[in-house]
């Protein structure tokens, strides 16, 4: 529960810790002389959605213990579930769209607020990295669907057949069943979100997914949209959203997550407020899920979502750890 004492508080610490950089939290709670939250900040940290994020946060890790770049961490980090075929929720073997084609989404931001995001993106495993070129080579944040492929072929990357057999028979399957209709549920999306904090405390994110399961042609999600699907203030911290994109990007979510902890929420707080506004926003939430991590400037994390079943992955010095979020639903 916040009150409006303790909000002020922790915005009055939340904007001090922004203009001077975390070690500014001592200091300002002798000022209020109230007991600090944390006293240090933690970092290196790597936060990630779904269990399946540990294999993410373990290969940013290497980039973060050697002193890399936050940046450098979340794209190394999310590649690795990007080329695992097992994965049928990003890259290759990725569910396809309801013509059975597989189309990425994927979008990075670095920590001087530079973005890229590739939409639709056909016949590439990384995603991401065309994600980064956009970023760094073009004058542009977007690139979609053909124009996208383009770019990413001019810049060396192989065309590759995304379909395999697994995810090719489980869309026979449902094509046999579903009258051709994409079916909102729980089930049928999964997204790797991750926001890294490095030594010098700069913070990073990516996100990257095949999206909804048997979507219609052309369809784009949270996922690539900046500040829907994912998003970072270096002042502030980071969030990244997973589940139905189309609820996510009703409320901005990501970037609605990092402004509730600019204003002084915790980043659990944040993702409990931002769950709320979806919520409100969608009648029908209780067939859906949405979910949201973040972590703040301090590498404090949180998470939350409509259903159960949402975990998430933290990784720090002292922690490697996968977490269940709690959630909104209660059966
Ligand atoms: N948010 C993704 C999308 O709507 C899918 C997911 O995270 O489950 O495309």
């Amino acid at each position: 529960m916040v009150t409006r004492r303790n909000f002020l508080h922790r915005s009055a610490i939340g904007s001090v810790a922004a203009a001077m950089g975390g070690t500014a939290l001592a200091s300002c709670s002798e000022m209020t002389k109230e007991a600090p939250v944390v006293s240090k900040p933690v970092r290196p940290l790597a936060i990630s959605t779904w269990d399946f994020g540990t294999k993410a946060n373990a290969e940013a890790w290497k980039i973060l213990e050697a002193g890399g770049s936050a940046l450098d961490a979340v794209e190394a980090g999310v590649m690795v579930i990007e080329a695992d075929e097992a994965n049928t929720s990003v890259g290759i073997g990725g569910a396809p769209d309801r013509d059975g084609r597989v189309t990425l989404d994927a979008c990075i931001m670095a920590p001087d607020g530079h973005c890229g995001s590739v939409c639709a993106l056909e016949h590439i495993v990384h995603p991401i990295s065309v994600a980064r070129m956009v970023m760094e080579k073009t004058p542009h944040a977007i690139l979609v669907a053909d124009g996208a492929l383009e770019f990413a072929l001019a810049q060396g990357f192989k065309k590759e057949n995304l379909l395999t057999e697994k995810s090719r028979l489980a869309w026979e399957k449902w094509k046999k069943t579903s009258k051709y209709e994409p079916k909102i549920n729980v089930e049928v999306h999964d997204t790797i979100g991750m926001i890294a904090i490095d030594q010098k405390g700069d913070i990073a994110g990516a996100c990257t997914t095949s999206g909804l399961a048997y979507k219609m042609r052309g369809r784009v999600g949270d996922s690539p949209i900046i500040g829907a699907g994912m998003y970072v203030d270096n002042e502030v911290g980071g969030a990244a959203a997973t589940g139905l994109g189309e609820a996510v990007i009703r409320v901005v979510g990501s970037f609605l997550v990092v402004e509730l902890m600019r204003q002084g929420r915790s980043p659990q707080e944040a993702c409990e407020e931002a769950v709320a506004r979806v919520v409100k926003k969608y009648a029908d939430y209780k067939d859906i899920q949405v979910g949201f991590i973040a972590v703040n400037k301090l590498g404090q994390t949180g998470a939350f979502s409509i259903q159960s079943g949402f975990n998430y992955a933290v990784k720090s010095n002292d922690k490697n750890e996968v977490k269940d979020g709690s959630y909104l639903v209660k059966q």
